[in-house]
């Protein structure tokens, strides 16, 4: 044990699925050290000495990522540094590699400004407990020292290999890709040279600025250029990433937006041909139309907590070959190690899509027609926000409603459903409610306001 001093980390930026700040005022390269330190201790003290380490586009990510590594080699790891790439490449690091576990700086969807870390401990991902665990650690400063070594491990040309071995190969397709200038880009670019059809690359130069729109496929007016360029090509798709591609955005020929739960139908149905009877696992967010949609094809349909790392731990708890939220996170176990890379999910889709005449726009039109809100975000004190579920919880339990409590409350009516939730990762709650009618949904929506302002909660304007 080194008896180095404590090191306090700003405690906003220990999150409950990822560490994240701004750079130079909540987080440092000397965070990034004590991290490699602090994850190095409890790794070893788990067994473990060898880790990956990955880093998205972010201007800051190289320093970050160095002072990551050397941190982790001082503390006696052998530190594989597999090179910029999206988050997925670490998880796949982590396979291909055999590592103990390992660890992406990447500030994912949020301004350049932002960065931060995502974790593994084995095979696991490090989440909750354990982050707060690691600002422990680096209180206390009693890391293990050791003598490590930091090699060159570049994984580009395999993961690239290793996404196109489960392509399946039909119908050649025209397809528009939105990189937004994140961390896909040159993997989708190596990736799309050898796939066969028609592929326009939109924004594939990684640049940590992002210049051109945000790379947050779940905001409508980040798909804007995909649209377009959908239209003006007229081409079958678009496909578009988060900035560190573990979640996916779609639109169809017509240039209509498809969020993650549409996508899991088509999914979901590919899966179930080949397991039959097997959960499918979704998050609360989720439409109906998938779960009813899972039960129809003769799945089970699960649903789940909201949150990637909640979500690859429960897809391993029911042993479910494909999971998915609407957020455009979809982890595939089918085949695949039960994660979420959403160049993968690209690949099985356009793998689907070849199969048939069937256009993704043919698809969407025959789902179940719903109306339904988007994710509605809107302030709540964080020190608050769990106790307004609980309220709201306890006045729907008097009156006998229909809950679901797995993650906030989802509530089913006559009219369909609406959720509340407390988001784990921002002083906000979350809503979304789904009806088959219009006059349906605004019933919903009263409600939602309604529930809220007996919570002692003004509403927002639903
Ligand atoms: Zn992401």
């Amino acid at each position: 044990m080194s008896h180095a001093a404590g090191h306090v980390f700003n405690p906003t930026i220990l999150r409950e699925y990822d560490i994240r700040g701004i750079v130079g005022e909540t987080l440092t390269a000397a965070d990034a050290h004590v991290l490699g330190q602090a994850y190095a201790t409890m790794l070893r003290a788990a067994g473990g000495r060898k880790v990956c380490v990955g880093f998205d586009g972010r201007l800051s990510s190289p320093e970050l990522a160095r002072a990551l590594a050397d941190g982790l080699k001082r503390s006696g790891i052998e530190v594989l540094w597999i090179g910029r790439g999206p988050t997925p490449m670490m998880y796949f690091a982590v396979y291909h590699l055999a590592t103990d576990g390992g660890l992406q700086v990447t500030g994912s969807h949020n301004p350049p400004s932002h960065n931060g870390f995502k974790m593994m401990l084995g095979k696991k991902p490090l989440y909750g407990a354990q982050i707060q665990e690691l600002g422990q650690l680096a209180a206390e400063g009693g890391f293990t020292d050791g003598q490590g070594v930091i090699r060159e491990a570049p994984l580009l040309d395999a993961y690239v290999d290793r996404l196109v071995q489960d392509f399946r190969p039909g119908r050649p397709l025209s397809v528009v890709w939105d990189a937004g200038n994140g961390a896909t880009g040159e993997a989708l670019g190596a990736l799309t040279a050898r796939l066969p059809g028609r592929h326009k690359l939109l924004f594939a130069d990684i640049d940590g600025r992002f210049p051109n729109h945000h790379p947050d496929p779940t905001v409508a007016a980040n798909l804007a250029d995909l649209i377009a360029a959908v239209r003006g090509e007229g081409a079958d798709l678009g496909i578009a990433f988060d900035g560190d591609g573990d979640r996916i955005g779609a639109v169809d020929g017509r240039g209509r937006i498809m969020f993650g739960d549409q996508l899991m139908q088509i999914l979901a149905a590919d899966v179930l041909a080949r397991h039959p009877g097997a959960p499918i696992l979704a998050d609360v967010k989720t439409s109906q139309a998938l779960f009813d949609e899972i039960e129809r094809l003769g799945g089970r349909a699960v649903m789940g907590k909201t949150g990637h790392s909640l979500m690859k731990t429960a897809m391993v708890e029911f042993g479910a070959p494909l999971a998915g939220e609407m957020s455009g996170h979809i982890f595939y176990a089918d085949g695949f190690y039960g994660y979420d890379d959403a160049l993968y999910v690209a690949i099985r889709l356009l793998g689907i899509l070849g199969q048939d005449d069937l256009s993704l726009a043919e698809r969407r039109n025959r789902m179940a027609p719903m109306v339904n809100t988007p994710e509605l975000r809107f302030d709540c004190p964080d020190e608050q926000k769990f106790a307004v579920i609980d309220r709201v919880k306890a006045g729907l339990a008097a009156e006998g409603a229909a809950v679901n409590a797995i993650d906030g409350v989802r509530v089913t009516t006559a009219d369909g459903w609406w959720l509340l939730r407390a988001s784990n990762t921002q002083a906000v709650l979350v809503a979304r409610a789904e009806a088959r009618d219009q006059a349906g949904l605004e019933r919903l929506k009263q409600q939602i306001s309604a529930k809220l302002r007996a919570a002692g909660v003004e509403p927002p304007q639903l």
